[in-house]
């Protein structure tokens, strides 16, 4: 493979996410399934869940 945007390529590998958990400061790494309610009423928006284990909670945010 030709790494004709080498920096481009190594960031996008390695941010996992880029989100990091407001309490214990892990990285969310895990996407789980959106909630009932975004998915009736926000599907029209690049919303993702993200569920940290250590302290068990679940977070959404807005992106692509
Ligand atoms: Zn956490």
């Amino acid at each position: 493979m030709v790494a004709a945007f080498p920096d481009k390529d190594i960031h996008h590998k390695r941010a996992h996410t880029r989100f990091k958990c407001p309490k214990c400061r892990a990285e969310f790494d895990s996407r789980i399934p959106r909630g009932f309610w975004v998915k009736t009423f926000f599907f029209w928006l690049p919303v993702k869940r993200y569920i940290c284990y250590r302290c068990n909670r679940t977070k959404y945010f807005l992106g692509k």
